[in-house]
């Protein structure tokens, strides 16, 4: 089957990538000082987890965000597992999430021994959906002294963890109001959403906590890496502290007084990180106009484009089409993997797979009618759009 609308997609899509072959779906771009600032870590020594990158880094990534703290951690992963502990899952304890995300959201609460609950999304924002999360609390919540229990497995429910899928802010406000009325703390995964706002507030700053990703397929990058944002001092200092094998300071005795982790961005991946910070707000405005583009082109083709929510301001990290059915969409991504477009399939749904199988859903049927019909297209930045960039 071939669908008269697959070829112009693709013809645009090489011209925005012209000495790209095969088009990955995203890869960094290292137009700045990257290089310079590297050195200077393997000249001054400090490549490991002490050294002014790390602080720099995060006092920078604090301020872009609005947020009064930031720890640098090995990655997103490492950010949402001491994210969760922080906000106090206990094991046993369950977290409502979204369905739709990349794994690493789901294993964070298998990490802290807790269980996941896919509540669906909402259609405009591929988001865990205010009134979802509303109408599953009122069929299930069941208010005890220490927390909110799950009626039909008797776990307590200890916190929400939904997911700026794609970049594209999800109804944070919504939610962290519904939240609040059930005592749950808020994990924002905002692993994608750098460079995005809500209602005028940078995604990642509603919630008690929010977690970004600076794997190499991010935004930004720092080889691996992750922030932990909060405006809470003392979660602050309780995830530096966990993030550092919970070792007590001190000059030279080796106290540790609890099991921690060794979570600590090094300082070569945050000296990366500040070069790529300097970059950002260029490569938001390149991500912004290859988002119209796309748009502009899905629309004159008939083809679903997921685009901007209401109130929102996306990174347009990953752009989305939506086809009408999921027949045309694997006929779309045969043909683009033959023409050397690396075009991706939405994430399998996370109780689709084995481990999370057993979990409790409300059915999904957003997520269900949604993801076998959505693909990624290629997103990075493009090329002629920097100046400078370090040909490879
Ligand atoms: C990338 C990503 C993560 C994990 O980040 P890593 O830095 O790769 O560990 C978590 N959640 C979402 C939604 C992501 O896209």
């Amino acid at each position: 089957m071939s669908d008269p609308r697959f070829e112009p997609l693709i013809a645009f899509i090489r011209q925005q990538y012209p000495d790209e072959d095969p088009i990955p779906l995203h890869v960094p771009r290292f137009a700045g000082r990257e290089a310079e600032y590297l050195t200077e870590t393997i000249r001054s020594t400090y490549v490991s987890y002490v050294g002014p990158f790390v602080r720099e880094f995060e006092r920078q990534f604090a301020r872009y965000v609005a947020a009064e703290h930031a720890v640098a951690v090995v990655s997103g992963t490492a950010g949402l597992h001491l994210a969760l502990l922080a906000v106090g899952v206990r094991p046993g304890d369950e977290v409502i999430t979204q369905p739709l995300t990349f794994v690493a959201t789901a294993n964070a609460i298998r990490y802290v021994n807790a269980h996941p609950v896919f509540v669906d999304i909402d259609a405009e924002t591929l988001g865990l959906s205010p009134d979802a999360v509303a109408a599953f609390l009122r069929a299930y919540a069941l208010p005890r002294s220490d927390g909110v229990y799950n009626r039909r497995t008797g776990r307590r429910i200890a916190a929400c963890l939904p997911v700026h899928t794609f970049g594209h802010p999800m109804r944070i406000t919504e939610l962290v109001g519904l939240c609040r009325e059930y005592g749950l703390p808020v994990v924002e995964d905002a692993a994608e959403a750098l460079g995005s706002w809500y209602q005028g507030r940078h995604a990642g700053t509603f919630g008690r906590v929010g977690v970004f990703s600076f794997n190499g397929n991010k935004i930004v990058t720092t080889g691996g890496g992750g922030m932990i944002v909060t405006q809470d001092p003392a979660l602050a200092d309780r995830v530096r502290h966990l993030s550092t094998t919970a070792k007590v300071p001190h000059p030279y005795e080796y106290v540790h007084d609890e099991v921690g982790y060794n979570y600590r961005m090094p300082n070569v991946n945050a000296a990366v990180g500040l070069a790529q910070l300097e970059q950002l707000p260029r490569f938001l405005e390149d991500k912004r106009a290859l988002a119209h583009a796309y748009r502009a082109l899905a629309q004159q083709l008939g083809v679903g484009f997921v685009d901007e929510p209401p109130a929102a301001r996306s990174n347009f990290w990953l752009n989305a089409l939506l086809w009408d059915d999921e027949a045309t969409r694997t006929a779309f991504l045969e043909y683009a993997h033959r023409r050397g477009v690396l075009a991706r399939a939405a994430w399998r749904l996370m109780p689709d797979l084995p481990m999370y199988r057993a979990c409790q859903t409300d059915g999904l049927p957003v997520a269900r009618s949604l993801a076998p019909r959505l693909v990624n297209i290629p997103s990075s930045v493009r090329r002629q759009s920097l100046a400078r960039e370090v040909q490879p």
